[in-house]
């Protein structure tokens, strides 16, 4: 989901990761049907309001739908005291424990990690302290070819074996190689969230090859000046980065309303990079 406001969803790996929550992000997750309950971990770039004050009313939701599970933010400094303020001023404490993962590194660094997916930040120029969010899946297993290890009679005690690559000795002392027994697994994907940011091609190493990148292009390149003074970038200069890091896809968002046609933003990033794509609202991508 998208626009101004921005707030996305990401599902990835068993996880229904929650990216920047703007004014009416839990409206939008009602239309389309996103399991609160689902939402362990919520990202937010930084503190300008259009892309964290939906924060305050999604977990007063939380807590009305009597959440007991913890809730992970990460965030600039200071998120936790301006959370914490709202619930204090209206006496609305949450009974499920709010953890907070204040950010302050100027350096790109490892915020969550679990056995199948890890999330970097990306370091951003924009007006205030913002990061981006880079989102890695972890190599999966290989699959298991059911046709095949029914055929050499193996039993389950050594599937967990074979998945991680090894080849199988039968009782005979026949070799199965595990080219036979198993498929290569799907590449593991990268996705890469930017938004708001100046063009600065520092970050262009970190997101090298990603199979999407999500870049904001708040302006047109008749802009280009209004961009650099208020730490934004435009659509052509979002798919120079793109082009420079070699990703596979281009997502670009974050359009100033000031602009009534939508598709001059994909006619100038076209241009520079032609694998891009508009943010709309409610819009979902497959990588
Ligand atoms: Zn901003």
């Amino acid at each position: 989901m998208n626009g101004n406001p921005t707030s996305q969803v990401l599902d990835i790996r068993d996880h229904i990761f929650l990216i920047d929550c703007g004014e009416g992000t839990q409206v939008q997750l009602r239309k389309y049907r996103v399991k609160f309950s689902r939402i362990n971990h919520i990202f937010i770039s930084h503190l300008h309001g259009d892309h964290f004050f939906g924060l305050p009313g999604l977990i007063s939701t939380f807590q009305l739908l009597g959440r007991e599970k913890e809730l992970h933010l990460y965030g600039p400094e200071g998120i936790k005291e301006a959370i914490l303020l709202l619930l204090r001023v209206g006496n609305s404490w949450t009974s499920f424990p709010l953890v907070f993962h204040e950010l302050k590194e100027t350096e790109p660094e490892v915020i969550f990690e679990d056995a199948k997916v890890k999330v970097m930040t990306i370091p951003l120029k924009h007006r205030v302290y913002t990061n981006g969010f880079l989102f890695s899946e972890k190599h999966r297993e290989r699959g298991l070819n059911m046709e095949a290890v029914a055929r050499y009679r193996i039993d389950k005690a050594y599937f967990k074996n074979i998945k991680k690559g090894k080849d199988m000795v039968l009782g005979t002392g026949e070799k199965i190689p595990n080219a036979e027994l198993t498929f290569d697994p799907p590449d593991p994907k990268v996705y890469a969230y930017c938004s708001d940011t100046a063009y600065d091609e520092t970050k262009v190493p970190l997101i090298e090859g990603a199979d999407l990148l999500y870049h904001e292009a708040t302006f047109l390149t008749s802009e280009e000046q209004l961009a650099a003074k208020t730490g934004h970038s435009t659509a052509a200069q979002a798919a120079q980065i793109a082009k420079k890091a070699g990703v596979k896809r281009l997502l670009i968002g974050h359009f100033s309303t000031r602009y009534k046609d939508k598709t001059l933003f994909l006619e100038e990033a076209g241009e520079v990079f032609p694998a891009a794509e508009l943010a709309e609202d409610g819009k979902v991508i497959e990588v």
